[in-house]
């Protein structure tokens, strides 16, 4: 249909300023105006359920990230060379939610600096270039990351240093098999010359397609890698700040500590702020080569958001929440499956679900994703979409999302799918 006409204007505005890489979601682009908790509002009036956000994990427009916010950027914000309190409370804070041996962080903005300096600081470690992935994984943007996440390249090659093996999934030895496959993508480095820097996964798997059972499946690829002499980079961006339900980061899960971490988009609920952390042995062989400089990373406005966050995931038991309203979600979700064969598989953990739809065949069906996507939205609900194919319905709602919600996701999804 017609966009009301000053959504329509909006639309003329950004097509006439941005690039064509700036991509929205939905041929008819939400046109926000505000939003409050797990709800958005849009220019028409309507409000829609956002099922769909991992930035603002602890709810949109949250009062006690925004007040802190302002509080400091009222009082005193910059660069982050200078000593300056609320910078080291939150870097303790923050440190002392991962186990012991992580005992060191650098402050970034984006997830893709993060992952970046996680692939200089592995390089710096083992002398070696080779980085395995998984096959639709996507790390960010700068251009040495761009190499390692195949899913921005549909159309290119892969660089000759990486190499793609298939997320972690399927029947059986869910771990055995993708540590073969790492086994494999090690050999052939090692054969090709670039050795083996690291091995670097987002821990649940969400661009492939969200791939989180059983727990323990990281644990053999990881044995792998390091016996080849390369390090695990954990990418929490997407399962870190206790998504999964289970802890506080993906890694844990699966009971691997990984040899750096990278963290990003709900750490500061929307406001930029990233960063890396690793044991201080790596962190100062990598500085002994080069220097490293964030104008903006950890800045004291930057800082006071993350602290915000931090009290208000522990203050509101945002971890459990996330484990009791995504447990309830998946099991009416499977409990619809059971009864609508074009849903095909209920996967993930806590509040980071992906479903896949299948044909009449069990053939995996993005159409009937892109369906069900834009029939919830036409119902006031909004998700997204996982995998390499865009087989997958991506749910991954703020962690304060409450069981009533969850049914109503369910609801909605059985009505579409009911329409067809
Ligand atoms: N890693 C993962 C797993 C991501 O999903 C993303 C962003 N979608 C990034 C890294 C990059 O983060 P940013 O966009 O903040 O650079």
């Amino acid at each position: 249909g017609a966009l009301p006409p000053a959504t329509q204007a909006l639309v003329e505005r950004r097509r006439r300023t941005f690039g064509p890489t700036s991509v929205l979601f939905y041929d008819e682009p939400l046109h926000v105006v505000a939003a409050d908790d797990v709800w958005i509002e849009t220019a028409d009036g309507r409000r829609y359920l956002d099922l769909y956000n991992n930035v603002p994990s602890v709810g949109h427009s949250n009062s006690r990230v925004a007040a802190a916010i302002a509080a400091q950027a009222a009082r005193f914000n910059t660069h982050t060379r200078y000593l300056y309190e609320i910078t080291h409370d939150y870097a303790e804070r923050l440190l002392a939610t991962f186990p012991a041996e992580l005992d060191r962080i650098v402050f970034t903005c984006t997830g893709s600096e993060s992952n970046d300096l996680a692939l200089r600081i592995a390089g710096a470690a083992t002398g070696a270039r080779g980085v395995i992935v998984t096959e639709a994984a996507y790390h960010g943007n700068t251009a040495a990351v761009t190499e390692v996440s195949p899913s921005s390249r549909p159309s290119a090659a892969l660089a000759p240093h990486v190499r793609a093996v298939p997320a972690p999934g399927g029947e059986g030895d869910v771990g055995g098999s993708f540590a073969a496959a790492v086994e494999e993508a090690i050999a052939r480095l090692t054969r090709e010359g670039y050795g083996v820097a690291a091995l670097l996964v987002d821990t649940i798997f969400s661009s492939d397609g969200v791939f989180a059972d059983p727990a323990g499946f990281l644990a053999p690829a990881v044995d792998a890698v390091r016996a080849a002499g390369g390090l695990f980079i954990a990418d929490e961006v997407q399962p870190g700040f206790g998504r999964t339900g289970a802890a506080m980061w993906g890694f844990q899960r699966h009971g691997v500590t990984p040899d750096i971490a990278t963290m990003g988009k709900p750490m500061g609920n929307g406001f930029p702020v990233a960063g890396v952390v690793a044991g201080a042995d790596l962190m100062a062989r990598f500085a002994a080569g080069v220097g490293y400089f964030n104008t903006f990373g950890g800045n004291p406005v930057a800082a006071a958001a993350g602290l915000a966050v931090l009290d208000e995931i522990a203050d509101r038991g945002l971890v459990a929440n996330a484990a009791d309203v995504g447990g309830h979600m998946k099991s009416r979700l499977e409990a619809l499956r059971r009864n609508r064969p074009v849903i095909h598989e209920v996967r993930g953990s806590g509040l980071y679900l992906g479903v896949t739809l299948a044909d009449a065949d069990g053939a995996p069906d993005p159409a009937a994703v892109t369906r069900a996507i834009n029939g919830l939205r036409d119902r006031g609900v909004l998700i997204g979409a996982a995998g390499g194919r865009g087989e997958a319905l991506k749910i991954r709602p703020p962690l304060t999302l409450a069981r009533e919600h969850a049914d109503m996701l369910v609801g909605a999804l059985e009505a579409v799918l009911d329409a067809g």
